[in-house]
Order: C-alpha cells, then structure tokens, then sequence
C-alpha cells in the first residue's frame, strides 16, 4: 500500500513532502513556484543532496 496521504510539494524541483496545511514543504517553495527551473533550496536535507547533484549552475 501506498501512501497516498502524503502530499509531495507542489514545487517541481522539490521532492520533499508537503506541509499539512500547504501545497509546499516551505516558504521557499511556496515563493518559488513560478520557477521550476531553479533548484530547490527549501534546506531540507534531501533537496540539498538534489541541488548539488542536478544544478546547472558550475560552481568553483
Ligand atoms: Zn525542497
Ligand atoms: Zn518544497
């Protein structure tokens, strides 16, 4: 059995599981969501293990 009373975050960069009351995991989400090409930084640890594997951005 799935579960399905999880709601994952409504950002689509971002692989956390959504707030209770919310469609996000965080405010971050919540103000980013007009920009799915950015990288999730809502400073959960799963979408920190995300940003570095999967940014675009070359960083030194
Ligand atoms: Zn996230
Ligand atoms: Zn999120």
């Amino acid at each position: 059995m799935a579960d399905k009373s999880k709601e994952t975050c409504a950002h689509p960069s971002c692989h956390c599981a959504a707030a209770k009351d919310s469609k996000y995991c965080s405010a971050f989400c919540e103000k980013n969501a007009g920009h799915p090409d950015i990288a999730c930084a809502c400073g959960h640890p799963a979408c920190e293990t995300t940003a570095h594997a999967g940014s675009r951005i070359n960083a030194t």
